[in-house]
């Protein structure tokens, strides 16, 4: 049988494994950060009839410049933006690669602040950059000292960061952000996948777009939204920063089925977000219930919480997957990490967890 490295692939792809979160039916799925809600069946009943007006017209390419799709996420976001500052692609992972391969690429570096979102790797060395990473202080946080540091040290041309963070729910100051900016002439992404879960109160780097050309904000609709499987993500710049993307984008990359999809959806934003207090509320469950249990959680901003003073996170991983739930080793040690699920997704973990903590007897 013919092996990967016996292909002629790229030499800097060799040894690499591809993204892998384990995907399997389970009673409580609650491993990759999805809404555990379904799409509402009145937005259903919208989205279908988008969909049957497109579908006459599908032996034509769709709007190139998705023009409705961003008139719709511009008001969603507010903040005074306007539809040529929108862009979007096909989950927020399309917009990363998209923004990548015009601003990094081969010769050039991205930095991010390690631990966070494990594509960011595999997503720069697929357009030929170099990866390096930072710590981040011993609760996960960035300082603006820390970003500051990293960036005059490693001098890079992207750099990312991930707020509310992906794995550890760390959100981040405007403070950190400015810092990050002002140490920079590269690009700075900030990565808000997780922003409709915030605590209220804290701040998004949208803010901060008024005269900083060279930052990106992005989003998706794949998890406040409940729309995963449709595969929208966007992001907020400068105008400028669309025409750059421009370069890079394949020529009708947002399928018409797709815009009218995502333009259905947005029409009944909230609708589609009613459940985001209930995920809230089940994510702040997490915390409580586990910190009762003996774990130290750590405090999260997004739908997730990083579990600490995990003796064993296999055993955990394991004894759960025994009782029909799946959640994630993120391979950080002494921790897993769990979605906020429904109220009875999370009652399930919460009494399977209570099960395995036990002392043996
Ligand atoms: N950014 C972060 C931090 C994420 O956790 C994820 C998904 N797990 C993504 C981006 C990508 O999401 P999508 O492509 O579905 O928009």
């Amino acid at each position: 049988m013919t092996q990967l490295d016996d292909l002629p692939i790229r030499d800097d792809l060799r040894g690499l494994s591809p993204y892998g979160a384990p995907q399997q039916p389970v009673r409580v799925a609650i491993n990759v950060n999805e809404n555990p809600y379904h799409v509402p069946e009145v937005v259903a009943h919208r989205i279908v009839e988008a969909i049957a007006r497109e579908l006459p017209g599908l032996n034509r390419y769709p709007d190139r410049e998705f023009t409705a799709l961003r008139e719709k996420l511009a008001s969603y976001l507010g903040h005074d933006l306007t539809p040529d500052q929108l862009w979007a692609a096909n989950g927020s992972n399309e917009i990363m690669q998209q923004l990548l391969q015009v601003f990094a690429g081969p010769g050039r570096r991205v930095l991010s602040f390690s631990p966070s979102y494990s594509m960011y790797p595999l997503l720069t060395r697929g357009v030929g950059s170099e990866f390096v990473t930072a710590s981040r202080d011993d609760r996960f946080a960035v300082t603006p000292e820390l970003a500051r540091e990293a960036i005059e040290r490693e001098q890079p041309d992207v750099t990312i960061l991930c707020t509310p963070n992906n794995p550890t729910g760390t959100g981040m100051s405007l403070e950190t952000i400015e810092a990050a900016y002002a140490a920079t002439t590269g690009v700075l992404i900030v990565d808000e996948a997780y922003a409709e879960f915030r605590h209220d109160g804290e701040p998004s780097a949208l803010e901060l777009l008024p005269g900083r050309e060279r930052l990106v904000v992005s989003r998706t609709m794949s998890k406040a939204f409940a729309f995963a499987g449709v595969r929208v993500g966007y992001f907020a710049a400068a105008p400028v920063v669309a025409d750059a993307v421009r370069l890079v984008r394949l020529p009708y990359h947002l399928s018409a089925l797709t815009q009218a999809a995502a333009g259905a959806a947005l029409d009944c934003a909230d609708v589609m977000l009613g459940q985001v207090e209930a995920i809230r509320v089940q994510r702040d469950r997490i915390v409580e219930e586990v910190t009762a249990l003996g774990y130290a959680p750590y405090p999260s901003e997004a739908n997730f919480v990083l579990i600490g003073g995990v003796d064993d996170p296999r055993a955990i991983f394991e004894g759960m997957l025994e009782r029909d739930i799946l959640i994630r080793d993120v391979g950080l040690p002494g921790t897993v990490r769990v979605s906020a699920g429904t109220e009875e997704e999370t009652s399930a973990f919460l009494a399977a967890l209570a099960e395995l903590s036990r002392p043996a007897t």
